[in-house]
């Protein structure tokens, strides 16, 4: 249930009313806008005697929120979020590109790449550490060493971490990361959820290979209703019949969950499709239909990358692709 206030209400009567729904039971999220102040009302609501609140002076109009997502509700928050990475804004406007290669192979390999899409525009980077791979006999990541190599190309050039952890018990090795990314296949590891939202830091949370946009909420909601706010979402692909790409980018997902939720939403148009040459088209598209932000898998030398070097653009193609998608957010 949301509760609108009236506007220009006495710090003291909202302070009264939140007061007396907390004793009804209830966690109550405050939104304050430039405009309006929602109370958004967590927990068992039938409690709640929906006439005497809209009756009360202060009120101007409560509303049942029917969506089983509550906190990740653009309702419980009209306005978009913003989120803060490094002194990089993202959301509500602020257009973020994340670049990198898939997985980070040495200290070469990443700090040149890493210098690469910094010169070409991205402000931050990716690149993965801990893999999930599908063959357990692939490369699955430097791990440890992989983080302590990507904190050296964060030094070189200043541009924030987002890396990917796959294992709860991995967690104090991230301490030092930037942005935690939870892969497609973790969406819906309801654990892992829960314990990052005891974490102060930004997560990019990908959508499942096969997962609805209701289930992607409702994992957002995991980490938010256990205390972390910072959530970002992704649109990587989905498994459909698609016979030539790897997956099928669902780009309707940018629009729809911007009316659902007022989180940022990035797309992955490199997981998306599994190819180099239709990165850019898909990353164009995806800017074009309002995405606050792309993550691209970019390789200094794709033909030997040890992960993912079919879909990986090599810096010099980022490089004219980040041209582009500043043109056509220039045109938005
Ligand atoms: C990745 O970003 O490298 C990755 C494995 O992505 P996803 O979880 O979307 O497959
Ligand atoms: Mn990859």
């Amino acid at each position: 249930m949301i509760v609108v206030l009236k506007h220009g209400v006495p710090g003291e009567k909202k302070d009264q009313l939140i007061a007396w729904l907390q004793a009804l039971g209830l966690r109550i999220h405050i939104s304050e806008g430039e405009y309006q102040t929602v109370l958004g009302l967590v927990g068992d609501t039938s409690a709640v005697d929906i006439d005497l609140v809209e009756s009360l002076d202060i009120v101007d109009s409560v509303k049942r929120v029917t969506e089983p997502f509550k906190m990740c509700n653009r309702k419980f928050h009209p306005e978009s979020m913003v989120i803060e990475v490094g002194g990089v804004k993202i959301g509500a406007g602020n257009f973020v590109m994340i670049a990198g290669p898939c997985s980070v192979e040495s200290e070469d390999q990443i700090v040149t790449v890493a210098k690469a899409v910094k010169e070409a525009g991205a402000t931050l980077m990716r690149g993965g550490a801990f893999k999930p791979r599908t063959s357990p006999y692939d490369f699955a990541g430097l791990k440890a060493e992989g983080l302590e190599l990507l904190k050296i190309a964060r030094k070189e050039t200043g541009l924030p971490i987002v890396t990917e952890l796959m294992n709860i018990n991995d967690l104090p090795l991230f301490e030092d990361v930037d942005v935690i990314q939870i892969g497609a296949r973790n969406m819906q590891n309801f654990d892992l959820l829960r314990e990052l939202g005891k974490v102060d830091k930004p997560i990019l949370l990908k959508r499942g290979l096969a997962n609805t946009l209701k289930e992607l909420l409702m994992s957002a909601e995991y980490i938010m209703a256990s205390g972390n706010e910072k959530v970002m979402l992704c649109e990587r692909g989905i498994r459909t019949f698609s016979d030539y790409t790897r997956n099928t980018l669902d780009l309707s997902a940018v629009p729809m969950l911007h009316e659902l939720t007022h989180l940022p939403v990035i797309v992955d148009p490199s997981h998306a499709t599994g190819i180099a040459r239709l990165v850019p088209p898909m990353a164009m598209a995806a800017t074009a239909c309002g995405a606050d932000g792309l993550i691209i898998e970019v390789h200094n030398d794709p033909i030997h990358a040890l992960c993912d070097g079919a879909q990986s653009l090599r810096p010099e193609e980022f490089a004219a692709l980040a041209h582009r998608v500043r043109a056509i957010r220039g045109v938005l």
